[in-house]
């Protein structure tokens, strides 16, 4: 039976350990944390329960598909729950919008917001419909050649549906309010690009979200970690954690196994890393094997954003509000423009807020909420001094939730947490400290020119997550086993 070394709990580690335990190999998983899950974690304290990264499950058929590869069933082991309204969309004059994945919900606050807009909101989904057709043949494939991207059809549908374009000023063409426009072009915040950078194309996670649902598992997103790390059990995969590598053993010019930071060696006869990829070429490869070209070029890609997070744990409970809501600034670009050109911090912040104790009151002792704040913010690149600039930031955002939430929420406060860009760096070697993956999505970063998820010089060297194709989310990530699965067991089995 063949080896492989999987560095890195990740949920795009776990999921390609299950799939190349379950095509045959004997699989370790060494993960530096002292819990699995990377960047989809938990915090679990004084009774509240937190998923600290990822809270929005969309494009379900994807874990669906996981699942169904490793022989069970996503609904039976997780108990998942719809959310309609996906978001409440709040504005900076106290007006907000809800957006439902109900149609006739959704047109009528559209109408409420911009008259006569419904017929251009209906035209809005179908554009996105063909949109997520066409990037889902770009995603679901692995590449070796430029060649590959070759297909006139989906060529013609790149210019037909004007995926070439900015999101914003696409999004722009279709609805006249500043509030519409807003609620239908942050979508690409998620892969941590401005709506005002990111192609058109990425209106697919708009269109995503509202045909295919949003959806939520009870005990929150780390279920699924949990569950996963179950599923290893139950098929033989060895997970360890505390177990950080500190070198990927290449003997003879192929991987052999890697050293960890203990001076344990741990041969394999296939090493697949989850670590952030510039990172993993950076430090985990022996030095005599660093390509400058290769490192140069990683160091000049383009990186995604970060983010400041604050968990609370508040005594009441607030049922006016929903599970997820966006809060926007009066000024969108100048916001965009701090995080992503200038990499200082926004005067007023848009911020995601999420309440899971609105679907699942278990996160929290009885009578309590947990409310969850993640505001984008630029990544490390910038000379922002979290130590120095956390509070203020905290400040300004407790400020805002008391127009949104509760005007006494701060006395209500029994127990918070917060988590810095600086946090993503030392937890997870996030190079620059990104939240949500490191790799921005620009289109020569997407595709066939992310990353490939197998080294060209390194045979036995492979990577999964979010830093090579698809990308960046969850779903992403396990497409991306998926893709690596199906490599190695074409080469090796
Ligand atoms: C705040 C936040 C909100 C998000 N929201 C969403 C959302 O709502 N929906 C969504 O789909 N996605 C969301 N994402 C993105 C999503 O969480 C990530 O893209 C995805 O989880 C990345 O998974 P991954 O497997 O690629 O890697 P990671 O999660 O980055 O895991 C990599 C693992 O490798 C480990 N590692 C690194 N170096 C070493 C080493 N030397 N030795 C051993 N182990 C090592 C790290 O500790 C880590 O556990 C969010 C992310 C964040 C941070």
């Amino acid at each position: 039976m063949r080896s492989i070394v999987v560095i890195g709990a990740g949920m795009g580690g776990l999921a390609a350990a299950l799939r190349l335990q379950k095509a045959g190999f004997q699989v370790t998983v060494l993960e530096k944390q002292p819990r699995a899950g990377g960047r989809s974690n938990v915090i679990e304290e004084c009774g509240y329960r937190v998923d600290i990264g990822p809270t929005i499950l969309v494009m379900k058929s994807v874990f669906d598909e996981t699942y169904r590869a490793l022989g069970y069933t996503f609904d039976e082991r997780l108990n998942m729950a719809r959310l309609d309204p996906n978001y409440r969309v709040y504005f900076h004059d106290g007006d907000h919008i809800d957006l439902y994945g109900d149609m006739p919900s959704l047109a009528d606050e559209v109408e409420r917001i911009e008259p006569g807009s419904a017929e251009r909101l209906f035209e809005f989904i179908g554009a996105g419909a063909k949109k997520y057709a066409l990037g889902m043949g770009f995603v679901e494939r692995n590449y070796d050649h430029l060649t590959d991207l070759a297909n006139p059809r989906a060529g013609l549908q790149l210019l037909r549906t004007r995926s070439y374009q900015k999101l914003y000023d696409q999004v722009a063409g279709y609805f006249q309010s500043d509030k519409l426009r807003k609620a239908f072009s942050f979508h690409s915040m998620f892969l941590g690009l401005s709506p005002f950078d990111a192609l058109a194309m990425y209106s697919l996670i708009t269109y995503a979200d509202i045909a295919h649902g949003m959806w939520y598992p009870q005990g929150g997103i780390y279920a699924i970690i949990e569950d996963m790390l179950a599923l290893a059990d139950e098929l033989g995969v060895d997970v360890r954690t505390n177990a950080p590598v500190a070198e990927i053993l290449v003997e003879a010019g192929r991987a052999t196994g890697v050293r960890l930071e203990s001076g344990e060696i741990v041969r394999a006869d296939l090493v697949v890393s989850n670590a952030d990829l510039p990172y993993t070429y950076r430090h985990l490869l022996p030095a005599q094997e660093r390509r400058p070209s290769t490192l140069d070029r990683l160091q000049n890609m383009d990186y995604a954003c970060s983010g400041y997070l604050l968990y609370l744990g508040v005594k009441g409970t607030f049922p006016g509000m929903r599970h997820q809501a966006l809060y926007f600034s009066e000024d969108y670009r100048a916001n965009l423009d701090a995080i992503f050109h200038a990499r200082t911090i926004p005067a007023d912040p848009s911020f995601h807020l999420n309440n899971p104790t609105i679907s699942d009151p278990t996160l929290a002792p009885p009578g309590h909420s947990l409310l969850y704040v993640l505001a984008p913010m630029p990544n490390l690149q910038g000379d922002v001094e979290w130590p120095q600039a956390a509070p203020q930031v905290r400040e300004t955002l407790l400020n805002q939730l008391e127009k949104l939430v509760d005007p006494h929420l701060r006395e209500n406060i029994v127990w918070s947490r917060e988590y810095t860009p600086v946090d993503f760096a030392r937890d997870y070697n996030a190079v620059h400290g990104t939240a949500f993956g490191s790799l921005s999505h620009g289109f020569f970063q997407s595709s066939y020119f992310r990353p490939h998820n197998k080294a060209r010089d390194i045979p036995g060297l492979y990577f999964v997550g979010q830093g090579t194709y698809p990308g960046i989310g969850m779903p992403m990530v396990l497409l991306s086993a998926r893709l690596v699965t199906e490599r190695i067991v074409q080469e090796w089995c």
